[in-house]
Parts: structure tokens; sequence; C-alpha cells
């Protein structure tokens, strides 16, 4: 492994592993309008919103007892654990609780217990199997998601760099080759030809024990619970990851169509931090509320304003913003994004839409007389995790989310399959 030295995730280089499967493209699909959070809902079902952000590794600590030996914890690994599986995946697909057998991690693999993960909804295009793209069933895969924060219990023979107790968590990508110049350059492996998409290719995290290359787990930071890293494995890495690439400077104007849904809200976050002027549009008093709190310095409600692009303009001094984060999968969003930027502005395009409904539509002369730039972003690279994951440890990135019990799993599948959740919903393995 020599000639990857120059890579900047040396640090986390184990050995060549054989890959499970390969694909092209990966997936990665927002809340839509109308799956924007309820915020007091939410809120109020955030059960660890004022409680010590270290919170989670108390859980495992209770868990597990100390290895005499070592001094470090010691676990005791079930033969089988819970996990939410597919059944009849498709258009009819439905999600049950069952007891699947425990795996055993490679030789430079972690054995991960999972304490939370996160529900995307990209987790459900993979169960409903209506994208362009291989299926579940093609590799064997009945337990979907990718947003995994938990503990690691077991380390493989060849792994060096994690040791059993240590806070672990699974992205979209669940691994990647580690040897071509999109994997070296920081930024770009997410979109190796190699990569290993989570709960699609591989088991995902709708399974309590999960392994996990030990090259490309995500450490979880001290001051950042279990049910805060879930979420930030893929949503808030993702805004992250946008964010950068607008490459916006503090006191350029963003806009954030679905402020305040689950990857909106942490959008609005990020940017706020990063001393963006952020005008957040949707729906509603409570997410015109939940968007003023958590950083919009102006609202645009489309329930209530007739049009939404002239008032992005005027909010922005005529000119119309530096940037626009399409987090939503809908046309209309896609539609009127290059409307609200000023000369030389960007529409950055994050929200997936079903194939062949939207465009990122406008008169080729808006492009040509603005300067308009428009950049897709894919989900976040190992480094843009770390990132996101630093920004909630110094408090600055909080994701809302709907906290479910592991038996509720399928229940809360179905709500936002229904448009339903409040923020993002979140599984509790350990309730
Ligand atoms: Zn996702
Ligand atoms: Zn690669």
């Amino acid at each position: 492994m020599t000639d990857v030295k120059a890579s900047p995730l040396d640090s986390r280089i184990g050995e060549p592993e054989t890959h499970k499967a390969t694909i092209e493209h990966a997936e990665h699909v927002v809340p839509q309008y109308t799956q924007l959070p309820d915020h007091s809902a939410a809120e109020k079902s955030n059960p660890v919103a004022d409680e010590d952000p270290r919170s989670a590794e108390t859980k495992n600590e209770k868990d597990s007892k100390s290895n005499a030996a070592t001094g470090g914890p010691e676990f005791q690994i079930p033969k089988t654990c819970k996990a939410g599986c597919v059944v009849n995946p498709g258009p009819n697909f439905t999600v049950q609780v069952e007891e699947v057998p425990v795996p055993e991690p490679g030789p430079d693999e972690v054995l991960l217990k999972l304490n939370a993960t996160g529900i995307c909804y990209s987790d459900l295009h993979y169960m409903l199997e209506d994208l362009a793209m291989p299926k579940m069933t093609e590799f064997g895969v009945r337990s979907a998601g990718h947003e995994g924060a938990g503990v690691v219990v077991k380390v493989g023979s060849g792994v060096k760099n994690w040791k059993v107790g240590d806070r672990g968590g699974v992205k979209p990508m669940w691994d990647c080759c580690m040897n071509c110049e999109l994997c070296w350059d920081g930024f770009h492996e997410t979109y190796c030809s190699k990569t290993v998409a989570t709960g699609l290719m591989t088991t995902g995290t709708y399974q309590q024990y999960i392994t996990s290359p030990a090259r490309y787990t995500t450490r979880i930071p001290d001051g950042v619970d279990d049910f805060t890293a879930g979420p930030i494995m893929c949503s808030g890495s993702t805004i992250y990851r946008s964010i950068v690439e607008s490459q916006l400077k503090a006191g350029d104007w963003a806009v954030f169509p679905g402020a305040g849904g689950g990857v909106g809200h942490m959008g609005v976050q990020i940017a706020k931090a990063m001393g963006f002027r952020v005008i957040g549009i949707d729906g509603g008093e409570e997410k015109k509320a939940l968007c003023m709190k958590l950083g919009c310095e102006s609202f645009v409600d489309f329930t209530k304003t007739e049009d939404v692009v002239a008032e992005v303009i005027k909010i922005t001094g005529g000119l119309g913003a530096h940037g626009v984060f399409v987090t939503a999968t809908s046309a209309a969003a896609y539609k009127t994004a290059p409307m609200m930027v000023r000369v030389g502005g960007r529409v950055m395009c994050i929200g997936l839409t079903p194939a062949g409904t939207a465009t990122v539509g406008a008169d080729p002369g808006w492009f040509i007389f603005k300067n308009l730039h428009v950049i897709g972003t894919m989900v976040g690279s190992m480094r843009d995790t770390d990132a996101a994951l630093d920004f909630a440890a110094r408090g600055l990135l909080k994701p809302i989310y709907e906290l479910y019990p592991i038996a509720r799993l399928p229940e809360a599948v179905d709500k936002l399959r229904n448009g339903k959740v409040a923020g993002r919903g979140v599984v509790d393995f350990n309730s």
C-alpha cells in the first residue's frame, strides 16, 4: 500500500480488500417540501437535546464490562441481532424487524454495534427499486440504511488503528478502492467506480451489528451523541460538501429552498456558522420559527408569497443570491432556482428527483447573461463527514429528529414514505 501514502486519508488506510460489488453512481435523496419537519414534535421527541452530549458513550460503557487484560471495555456479542429487513422489494415493499445472525468482521474490518441509524429517503428508493441502478436483491441485501452510529465491539486480525470501545459511524458509501485518483484527492472518493453503497450493495444500518472496513469507518468525536452523529453521516455531510463546493464566502447570500427539511435545516446551520446571510424558503409558521431560530436572516413562506423569486431578489437588494442550495426533490424547486441567483451565482443541485421528472430549467440566456454556474454534488467524503461532525462537536450543528425504537422502524419507514416525518427519523436500537 506504499503507493497510497499521498492520500489525505492515509491514517485510515488498511490492507486492500476485495469489494463485494461496484457501482458507477450512488444515490442521495432528500426530503421534499411535503416532508418538512414539525418543529415542535421533533423537539419534544428529542431525548438528548438537553442531556450530556456524551450520553451515548455512557450507554456504551454501561453495556460493557472492563477487559482485565487491556483495561478497555469488553462487549458481549450476541449470536443474533435485530434488523429491519425489506420484504417484497419493489413498489409494494414492506419492512419487518427480524432476528438475523451477527456477522463476523473480516481481517480488515471492525464489527460495529450500532446505537442509532437515521432513515434517509435513499433507503426507500433502494427498497422501492425505482432507480436506474442495481437492486438490493441482486446483492442479496435485505437491510437498507446508511446513517449508522455506534461502537466498535470487535476488530479484525489486521486492524491496528481501531480498538474495542471506539465510537464509529457508517456512511452512504461503505467502502471505496483507496487506490485511484478520485480516492486520493480527499474530496471525490464517493465517486470512485469501485464504491460499495451501504444498504444497497452490502448490509446497511437497519441491522444493529454490521461490519465496516476499518479504513472507511468514521470516528465519532466526543461531544457528539449517536443520535446526532447518525444523520450527519449522510444528510449533514452531504450539505456540507455542497456548501464548500459552492465557494460562497462570508457575507454572501445563500438561499435554501426547503430550509426546514432534513437536509435543509442542517444547511442553514452550517451556512450561518460560515458567515453566510441565509434565506430560508419553506411553508408555515412553525417552519418559519425553526428556520429563524437556526440562523436564517430572512424567511419566505411559499404558502403565502405569490412570487417567491421576486421576494428573494428583493431581500438581496435587487441582485439575487450568490447561491441557491436545492435540497428539495421537486421539479419546481429546480425550475425556479436559476431565477434567484445574481450574476456569477451558483445553483447547487443536491436533491435527486425521480428520473425524467425535472431539469435545472432556464432558457440558455439565463446561463449566458448571468454567468450562471450549476454544480451538482453527491454525498460527503470521509473528510466532509469529519468536518460536519466537528460543527456538531462545537455546538454549531444540531439535527432535529424524531426518535423511534427499533420495533417501530417499519412505522418510521412508512411515515417517511408518506411524507410525514418531522425532520429526520432516527432509530434507537437500544429501546
Ligand atoms: Zn442518505
Ligand atoms: Zn477509488
